[in-house]
């Protein structure tokens, strides 16, 4: 199976390679993975080799029906869900369920998408379960959700799971400087190792910049717990935006959470680990709760000169020997 779309995760695509090879494709998975790990790319894939008529190498993604199902047009793709709701509504399901019961209009298969599964609540999950336990032959069901401790038993034990894993730091550092060849080199290595082994989030902390390089300048002073660094780093950040400020603030938190991690002996990214080294944890929990007070004040809309000052003051321990 072809991976342009999703990143890594090859021994996956190979299980549903050999799957599909034996014509042995279930009719019902659950997809997990954190959000950005590639859970919808996954089921594009896997709703394109469900209805793809090419004779071989199926999913082409070249075929008509190939093509529907990548741009989203396929009109036996149905996906359930309302996303102004909190919860996926019990009669959106039985629609869902009942219209499974009406064949394809096109396509060799019709497939049901639930993009948030975990949003389903007990009733609503029930419903479903009664058509996975007797499908219609053509029917398919990919359920996705980042929380598949949400899932009743009984639904799980009718799908085949399919786990989406963490890529290594190289792999998704590769692909930020494939995608954003402009971006600056620094931001895009922060980027990939603060995420957690997922593309999505790796975007989003790149997306983030400039904060990004303040938080970069934050965690190499803060390592080398340098106050009059520190001292300039936050009078320099004073004529952020309340927004940039909000951003700003909760990536510094963090990197402290994550450096606390690398104290724990879980490494976190090489910024981290760094101010791990030079922090005692008591240190660090303090600093964490410095940050998690000046989020606070951000919400009061508290001046960002205001909260600079405060975090000049309290986020500098005196200096010690390594
Ligand atoms: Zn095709």
């Amino acid at each position: 199976m072809t991976h342009d779309l999703l990143l890594g995760n090859q021994q996956l695509l190979d299980r549903l390679d050999a799957l599909l090879a034996q014509d042995r494709l279930p009719h019902c998975f659950l997809i997990s993975g954190p959000v950005g790990s590639g859970k919808k790319p996954l089921s594009r894939l896997i709703c394109a080799a469900y209805l793809c008529t090419a004779p071989q190498g199926r999913p082409c993604l070249h075929c008509p029906q190939c093509r529907k199902v990548l741009s989203g047009t396929h009109p036996d793709v149905v996906v359930v869900d309302q996303p102004d709701k909190q919860t996926v509504p019990v009669a959106l399901v039985r629609q869902a369920c009942a219209d499974a019961y009406i064949r394809p209009n096109e396509g060799a298969r019709k497939i049901y998408l639930f993009p948030r599964a975990h949003d389903l609540n007990p009733q609503g999950q029930n419903t479903l379960l009664k058509i996975l336990e007797e499908p219609p032959a053509y029917g398919v069901f990919l359920l996705l959700t980042d929380n598949p401790d949400r899932i009743l038993p009984t639904v799980r034990s009718r799908c085949a799971t399919l786990s989406l894993s963490p890529l290594p730091v190289t792999t998704i550092l590769g692909e930020l400087q494939r995608r954003f060849p402009q971006a600056d080199p620094s931001a895009c290595r922060t980027a990939a190792e603060q995420s957690g082994g997922f593309l999505g989030p790796a975007i989003t902390a790149l997306q983030a910049t400039p904060s990004t390089s303040h938080t970069t300048s934050f965690g190499a002073v803060y390592a080398a717990r340098d106050r009059l660094a520190l001292l300039q780093l936050t009078t320099g950040l004073e004529r952020l935006s309340h927004e940039q400020l909000q951003d700003t603030l909760q990536q510094w938190l963090e990197l402290l959470c994550a450096a606390l991690r690398s104290r724990a002996g879980i490494p976190s990214g090489s910024e981290a680990d760094a101010i791990a080294r030079s922090h005692t944890e008591q240190e660090l929990s303090e600093g964490i709760d410095t940050l998690r007070c000046a989020l606070e004040y951000c919400h009061f809309y508290v001046s960002a000169g205001h909260i600079m000052g405060m975090l000049a003051a309290r986020l500098s321990p005196p200096h010690r020997g390594r």
